[in-house]
């Protein structure tokens, strides 16, 4: 394959003086979990980062690693490093990442979680209890014990440097300890590590003074600032600045820019962030700079990346869920592969999502990511002819990874599409990547010479009487439609109707069930005007950040202001619980908090006595309501679609279900790929 320089700037090499970067593109530190393993997570850790080396990037940095044991982020002792006992654990990676390409620098992110830590142990600046993650209140740390923590993320350093690593980065943002220091919200210090900003800001400072101090000159020191917390009584810019200069001073040999503290209440990596919304800031920043800046979120494809760099905004392009997505992202960059790229959809399903629900972390688009020992797609010795029925995510992922092992794989479809419900997913203001999981597909597709039959409902009779070694049932769901009295009536429509605009909506509308469809529905349905993913302006306008004017966190006193329909919405649940509580732990709550905005009326506790032309009848608490609505949109979850399956179960050898079509009750993207993929690399 010819490489092309369409990415020129991107793979230009960066001059650190000491050492060399071969490109622009950083692997950003992703939280994983496999450390929790003992050596056996380390042996899988080590080959998850070489895949990334093998892959193409510059330089990788690796989930966060706690100096000490009241910093764990994730409340496990294996994400503590203060020992040189634990060395030979590290130098796994650190060979692995040489093995697979010696030109690959690896980072050791050191990270204090602070006042997030979920252990009773944890500490902070002033005993002030976050509102997140984690149920206890802080200890404040003693003068002396500030100092003992300085010495620790200094000995985390040197052992890194040990270890092999080729420098370190200190998190000094997102809330963790470092940053808890520099906002007069957290610390209420009154020796010399609080008061002014000046000595606020003297625990960053000093931790990077004296890491250089003792690592010495070459070694890699990048300092991650909170370059707008999105939080009222945030930084100021002059703060951001002044601190930003002084780490520079104090010897950082890269400043890396963060945009958020978890606590925060405006989504700043979900997909409903406009791409490389944030780099403007970084590029603010690096006026004031004579060290390089990595900027990060949201950058997820080759072109937003040497765009954000064309336009000066950063040195570094930092990805990390996109590299979990695809290992290759760096090398198909390259070579003109960028079609090939399977793109990070920024779901944070099976990263985020995992990680704080202690689960061990994965990706949605790409269930190798972090099982790189144990799920491997290896060429087949004994092609064999397939037939897969139905083209959603499951049939998707499991005919190109059938095919891609050698396998003769025929995919029939009954709609003129592939996709499945990712067809409608796509068309919810703020999911416009799934186009680019679409795109994939079809790219792969064609790669490995899948025989893709759209239009073609195939029957059981085809499926006999071919001659098939395996046949693989993929055929999905249906909307279910509960049993209510006047379900019928015309002005009720099931999701898939709502969603592609088949029939009518009208202004007054009860949506019946409030999982993540009934939020979705009910988004698309009150949305109006751009999509505020494909709009950084919009995007700024509805969640209150000045990217101008930069006010405290940027978002100081400036009051949201959404694009709102003209539509009256309720949406509604049985169970009492509120409403929102299966959505995603990092991405719910900004859907709920955007519905409550436009002014969507949530209703829990809610039972279904009937339709008619005066709306639909409801008791909540065993009172009984009309809702006077003229559309009723039904969004109760769903039933497999399993017919052809149960009708060749007798007749069919080696006949497998997979996806919505086995279990309706989870239909999840995350699940479907996994199980079509994890099949394809067993026959
Ligand atoms: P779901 O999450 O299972 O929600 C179905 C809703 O319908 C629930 O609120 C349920 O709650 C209600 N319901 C179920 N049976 C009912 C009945 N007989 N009568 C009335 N109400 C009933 O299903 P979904 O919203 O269709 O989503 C399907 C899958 O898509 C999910 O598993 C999710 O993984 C995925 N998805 C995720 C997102 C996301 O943002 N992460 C977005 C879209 C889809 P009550 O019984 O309490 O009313
Ligand atoms: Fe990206 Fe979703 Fe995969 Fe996370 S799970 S890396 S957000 S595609």
């Amino acid at each position: 394959m010819s490489e092309k320089n369409q990415y020129s700037l991107l793979f230009e090499p960066l001059d650190l003086g000491f050492t060399r970067l071969k490109n622009r593109i950083l692997m950003g530190s992703m939280h994983t979990g496999l450390e929790h393993d003992g050596d056996e997570g380390y042996q899988r850790l080590a080959a998850y980062y070489a895949e990334r080396a093998k892959g193409g990037v510059a330089m990788i940095i690796t989930g966060g690693t706690s100096p000490n044991m009241a910093g764990m982020a994730g409340g496990d002792a294996a994400e503590v490093f203060n020992s040189p006992q634990q060395v030979p654990n590290h130098r796994l990676v650190t060979n692995a990442v040489k093995a697979a390409d010696p030109d690959c620098k690896i980072c050791l992110q050191i990270l204090h979680a602070g006042r997030y830590a979920p252990t009773p142990d944890l500490v902070a600046p002033s005993p002030i209890k976050s509102p997140v993650i984690t149920p206890y209140p802080p200890k404040e740390l003693s003068t002396e014990e500030v100092e003992q923590t300085i010495d620790d993320f200094v000995n985390c350093a040197q052992l890194a440097k040990q270890a092999g690593y080729t420098g370190v980065e200190v998190i000094g943002s997102a809330g963790y300890l470092v940053s808890s220091f520099l906002l007069e919200k957290t610390n209420k210090r009154t020796d010399e590590w609080g008061g002014s900003y000046e000595k606020r800001m003297r625990f960053a400072v000093e931790i990077v003074r004296r890491i250089r101090e003792r690592v010495g000159k070459d070694f890699i020191v990048i300092y991650r600032i909170a370059a707008m917390e999105m939080m009222e009584d945030g930084s100021s810019w002059e703060e951001v600045v002044t601190l930003a200069k002084a780490i520079e001073d104090a010897g950082a040999t890269i400043i890396s820019t963060h945009f958020t503290w978890h606590e925060a209440r405006v989504p700043t990596i979900a997909t409903r962030v406009p791409r490389a919304a944030f780099a403007q800031v970084t590029g603010k920043l690096r006026k004031h700079l004579s060290i390089p800046v990595i900027t990060s979120n949201r950058i997820n494809m080759p072109d937003v990346a040497e765009k954000v760099l064309a336009e000066g905004c950063a040195d570094i392009v930092s990805m990390g869920r996109p590299m979990l997505a695809d290992p290759e992202f760096a090398n198909k960059a390259k070579q003109g592969r960028e079609d090939e790229i399977n793109t990070c959809i920024a779901c944070n399903q099976a990263c985020l999502d995992h990680h704080f629900k202690h689960k061990q972390v994965t990706c949605l688009v790409n269930p190798r990511a972090c099982n790189e020992t144990e799920l491997n797609y290896l060429p087949t010795k004994a092609p064999k002819n397939i037939a897969v029925v139905g083209a959603g995510p499951a049939g998707l992922a499991f005919s190109v990874t059938a095919a891609q092992r050698g396998h003769n794989v025929t995919l029939f479809e009954s709609n003129m599409e592939i996709g499945g419900h990712f067809n409608l997913a796509k068309l919810i203001p703020g999911k416009e990547e799934f186009y680019e999981t679409l795109r994939y597909y079809r790219r792969q597709i064609e790669l490995h010479n899948v025989d893709l039959r759209l239009g073609q409902k195939v029957t059981k009779e085809q499926l006999q009487i071919g001659d098939w070694d395996e046949v693989v049932i993929s055929t999905g769901i249906t909307p279910r439609i509960p049993a209510i009295e006047g379900v019928g009536h015309t002005k009720v429509l099931n999701y898939r109707e709502a969603i592609l605009g088949e029939k009518p909506i009208g202004k007054r509308v009860a949506i019946i069930g409030a999982g993540g469809i009934g939020f979705d529905v009910a988004e698309l349905i009150t949305h109006s005007g751009r999509s505020a993913s494909l709009d950084v302006n919009v995007f700024a306008r509805e969640w209150g950040i000045d990217f101008e004017n930069h006010p405290r966190g940027g978002v100081q006193g400036i009051q949201p202001k959404l694009e709102v329909a003209d539509r009256e919405v309720f949406l509604l649940q049985r169970k009492a619980t509120s409403l929102g509580r299966g959505l995603g732990v990092t991405t719910g709550w900004a859907h709920k908090l955007s519905l409550q905005r436009k002014g969507v009326h949530m209703i829990a506790g809610v039972n279904y006595q009937g339709i008619d032309s005066d709306g639909l009848h409801i008791t909540v608490n065993n009172e009984p309501r009309t809702l006077n609505v003229d559309t009723v949109i039904i969004c109760a979850g769903q039933e497999s679609l399993r017919t052809i399956y149960d009708e060749l179960n007798e007749s069919i050898e080696n006949l497998h279900l997979i996806g919505g079509a086995e279990v309706a009750m989870e239909i999840d993207a995350r699940r479907a790929i996994d199980q079509g993929c994890r099949l394809a690399a067993s026959l």
